[in-house]
């Protein structure tokens, strides 16, 4: 067994999966208990009568020709959020292991952690240096019972890429101890390397990867956990067998071809050019006191005085992200970047005077 499996929950490692209806195409189904017939105007070149591939392997092979991995380091799920489940209940006991997040971060990973009974180590980003990781604190976390640190880089909600040498020693230094999951959903619009690379060298790295935001793919619901084949195969034992639907499946071969993907990185340059357009804007804007620097296709702001800028922006019928709730983020926003004609649209909105009944509180 792999070092890193040891880390896995002993039930799990134990654990006979549910044997799914075998996947024989050449043969006609009258095994899984289907309809022989499709609903009317079911339009899918599978059919929504019988049930998907489980880890389609066409499917597998795509994201890992997209991904410049091996089809046996991928596992598709339903986004992200499926693969930061997972890994949490295949490595957390419920009431003895813990993770490590570095606040402010996605809020996914603490969450899963307290539905599964996980316990939760916060390491907050240090905000005087631009969000930076701090390794050190990092690492002292992680006794015995911490399994998994979750990574966001760039980071959401602060944008910036974390310190790729500081995720470095990370990894190194947790190699055989915990499992490193870098989650990259913005990675696309860093114009950085992916941690894919790094994969070989580290048998506890994880990556996590989504057609959620380059490839404008939310709706589709498809991400892929990247990582050592073990671990791969470990969490499709613990994955829902059908977990991806037919639609979802279709959809993302048919839409992440060779042409939509120098569709994405055109619409990434403009993302790009529109955020230091909106950055340098918002800037000079007086309810702004400070654009963090981002290498996302959102801005974290903080603001003289958010409620204004939140009512400036619902009455131009613009919703931003209210992130004050978070560790360090007192009165912080975040704006994702839209069209040219909506950011417009919000930066003249900032640029009038906002009457203090106008619009909902948000
Ligand atoms: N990770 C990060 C950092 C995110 O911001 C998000 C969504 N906002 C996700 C993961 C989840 O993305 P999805 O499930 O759509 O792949």
């Amino acid at each position: 067994m792999n070092d890193i499996l040891r880390l896995a929950r002993p039930d799990i490692l134990a654990l006979e999966p549910y044997q799914h209806a075998a996947w024989a195409p050449s043969l006609e189904r009258l095994h899984a208990n289907e309809m022989p017939w499709r609903a009317a105007g079911d339009q899918t070149a599978a059919g929504l009568n019988r049930y998907p591939q489980p880890q389609p392997a066409e499917l597998i092979r795509h994201l890992a020709t997209l991904y410049s991995v091996a089809p046996q380091n991928v596992l598709a799920g339903r986004g992200s959020d499926e693969a930061i489940d997972l890994l949490v209940r295949a490595f957390c006991r419920a009431g003895h292991d813990s993770i490590v997040i570095c606040p402010p971060t996605f809020g996914m990973y603490k969450v899963t952690a307290r539905i599964q009974g996980a316990g939760v180590i916060e390491v907050p980003l240090i905000r005087d240096r631009g969000f930076a990781l701090d390794t050190d604190g990092v690492l002292a976390a992680c006794r015995a019972g911490v399994k998994i640190v979750f990574l966001c880089s760039p980071n959401n909600p602060t944008g910036a890429l974390l310190d790729p040498d500081a995720i470095e020693r990370v990894c190194t230094e947790l190699d055989g101890r915990a499992i490193v999951a870098v989650d990259e959903a913005y990675v696309e619009f860093a114009r950085a390397p992916s941690f894919t690379a790094r994969l070989t060298r580290y048998s506890n790295l994880v990556v996590l990867r989504t057609l959620s935001k380059a490839y404008a793919l939310a709706g589709a619901r498809c991400g892929a956990l990247i990582a050592h084949p073990e671990i791969v195969r470990l969490l499709s034992r613990v994955i829902t067998p059908y977990a991806l639907p037919t639609q979802t499946i279709e959809a993302v071969l048919a839409l992440t071809n060779a042409d939509h993907q120098a569709q994405a990185a055109e619409r990434i340059a403009i993302v790009l050019q529109e955020r230091d357009k909106l950055a340098a804007a918002l800037a000079r804007c007086p309810l702004i006191s400070r654009v963090w620097p981002s290498d996302a296709n959102f801005l974290l702001l903080d603001c003289v005085d958010a409620d204004q800028v939140l009512r400036a922006a619902t009455a131009a019928g613009l919703i931003i992200r209210d992130t004050r709730s978070q560790l360090g983020l007192a009165c912080s926003l975040r704006i994702s970047v839209g069209s040219p004609e909506q950011n417009d649209r919000l930066l003249r909105a900032l640029s009038q005077p906002v009457q203090t009944d106008v619009g909902a509180r948000v």
